[in-house]
């Protein structure tokens, strides 16, 4: 019988890679994936069959995870972070009929980037796609109204691409209407993976040059503020 794991893989550094996302690793036969995610854990994969193509290849990803189950193999389809998000669980549930189907969750980026900021998040949050391949820009900048106006602190995902290279600071213009000037903002660049950097600055002082799609951006509610290099937003206990 065949099955298909959706492997979340973290950050994709093998000490962020869950028991559970090694071991579905192992069990499969075809390991499929976008090709950068495929190159962060190949020395988990060694010897397997492997079938990766690039961005923007995901239905063709899905349908080869599916055809490959359909044969009788066991297939891991892997996404960065957190599978759910943003990532390959939605066209696999949406696309497969009549096969067994195991979701492996992982750490989504906004978790491993607020890990190497402070406690940034800790209250009520959203997190936005400022990609407009799949969503139409209109609702994006609503979703980005709603969510600075409601004080939720801000997880931006794909903040910018070759094509896009404007997004990040439309969506920043927006922000502001409803933030302070002085709003923290926790910038990480390729969260516990190579390559890693981190910055904590302002919302006027944001660098829009050191943003890339490797990068999350954590925009802190109205409370949030900065203690000893760390970005902090407070539950609300009397400390
Ligand atoms: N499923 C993924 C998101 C995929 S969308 C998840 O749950 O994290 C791709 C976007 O995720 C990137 O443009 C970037 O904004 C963010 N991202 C993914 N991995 C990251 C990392 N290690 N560090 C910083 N941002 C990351």
């Amino acid at each position: 019988m065949g099955k298909i794991y959706i492997v979340s893989i973290s950050s994709g550094s093998s000490s962020d890679l869950s028991k559970r996302a090694i071991d579905a690793l192992n069990e499969s036969d075809v390991i499929v994936g976008y090709k950068g995610y495929i190159d962060l854990i190949k020395n988990v994969i060694e010897g397997k069959e492997i079938y990766s193509n690039s961005m923007r290849g995901e239905i063709e990803r899905c349908s080869f995870a599916i055809s490959s189950a359909n044969e009788g193999k066991k297939v891991a389809i892997i996404s960065s972070g957190d599978a759910g998000l943003y990532g390959m669980a939605g066209p696999i549930f949406e696309m497969a009929d009549g096969i067994e189907i195991e979701y492996i969750p992982g750490i989504t980026a906004a978790f491993l980037a607020a890990s190497q900021l402070g406690a940034p998040i800790m209250h009520d949050m959203c997190t936005i796609s400022l990609s407009d391949l799949l969503t139409p820009f209109d609702v994006i900048e609503k979703r980005l109204k709603a969510a600075a106006e409601g004080d939720f602190v801000i997880a931006l995902y794909n903040p910018k691409s070759s094509g896009r290279q404007n997004h990040i600071e439309t969506a920043m213009d927006i922000i502001r209407l409803y933030r302070k000037d002085t709003t923290p903002v926790g910038i990480v660049k390729n969260a516990l993976r190579s390559g890693q950097n981190v910055k904590i600055t302002m919302i006027k002082d944001i660098d829009f040059d050191e943003i890339d799609m490797s990068t999350t951006i954590i925009i802190g509610n109205s409370q949030t503020y900065i203690k000893n290099g760390y970005m902090v937003t407070p539950r609300g206990y009397r400390i």
